[in-house]
């Protein structure tokens, strides 16, 4: 290899198959799900998070950051729900205590709780609004989205969660991130009908996550179709993104994904997108209805 070839391998980042797993919906898509959500939300609610949408927006991804500095953060933005083995006295869902009971604590911390991590969002978040707490619900707020947004990943809800037990590693990426990035602006509808109360918020959360898991065998059957079906030469390229060489798929290899999925990444944003809204509304109707914390410095 010589010096400029040398440079130029040095500079490809390969985003695909060696990168680490993305962290739920990519950056791009939570920013989406959680700006979308504020224009479903009624009065005084809507004025509130309006006044506050580019922070919610901005913070989308904080959950995804903590990973790195705190060791409990990972386990809440998946569920491995082939890992968990129900005894057949009973079924999906199942309360926290009795998950710990059955499964033991450190078996929950290893495959996951995102469902259950969400019911405790969701209180805290009412909580904040009965203290009339502006700070604490907007980081909040940032935060239950990313979470409800993860837990409408199909790949956050199996342990295969990178296709790295199918050799197909880098799928959790291109689902999450390279395709809603690629097609969300041009061709999502995302306007949606208003937030709606959830009167059971904990097993309304668990029916999406159920779905998710029934949905990733799908999302990487496709894909193996699909890799198989084209030739291999045209599913990854090479792209410039701010100045340096990325390889990742093809916008080629995505379409004919994105399209085989029939519109799978498209409903899962959407879904998210209503229930981070229902969610917020939920827990300020919990709280009682209060008055909303005045604009702040
Ligand atoms: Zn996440």
């Amino acid at each position: 290899m010589n010096r400029r070839s040398k440079s130029f391998f040095f500079t490809i980042i390969f985003l695909a198959g060696f990168a680490t797993p993305s962290l739920g919906w990519g950056f791009y898509a939570h920013r989406l799900i959680n700006y979308h959500a504020v224009f479903l939300l009624p009065s005084p609610l809507f004025g509130f998070f309006k006044i506050h949408i580019r922070y919610l927006a901005d913070h989308a991804t904080d959950a995804d950051s903590r990973r790195y500095a705190i060791r409990e953060e990972a386990p809440r933005h998946y569920i491995d729900l082939d890992r968990y083995r129900l005894p057949d006295s009973l079924q999906w869902p199942i309360t926290w205590p009795m998950a710990v009971l059955v499964f033991g604590e450190d078996s929950l911390q290893q495959h996951g709780i995102v469902p259950w991590w969400i019911f405790i969002m969701k209180f805290r978040l009412q909580k904040a609004f009965e203290k009339n707490d502006r700070d604490q619900i907007l980081k909040i707020a940032a935060d239950i989205g990313h979470y409800i947004g993860d837990a409408h990943v199909p790949l956050h809800a199996t342990s295969n969660h990178n296709g790295q037990f199918t050799d197909q590693s880098g799928i959790h990426a291109f689902w999450e991130s390279r395709l809603p990035e690629l097609f969300a602006e041009q061709e999502y509808d995302l306007i949606l009908s208003p937030a709606v109360y959830l009167r059971e918020p904990s097993s309304w959360i668990w029916e999406r996550v159920l779905e998710s898991a029934a949905s990733a065998d799908t999302v990487l059957r496709i894909e193996k179709e699909l890799s198989y079906a084209l030739n291999q030469d045209i599913k990854m390229a090479y792209e410039q993104r701010n100045g340096i060489v990325i390889r990742n798929y093809s916008k080629r290899y995505a379409s004919a994904y994105h399209d085989r999925l029939e519109g799978m990444v498209e409903r899962r944003l959407r879904y998210s997108i209503h229930a981070v809204a229902s969610f917020w509304l939920t827990a300020w109707v919990d709280a009682g209805q209060p008055e909303l914390p005045q604009k702040g410095p």
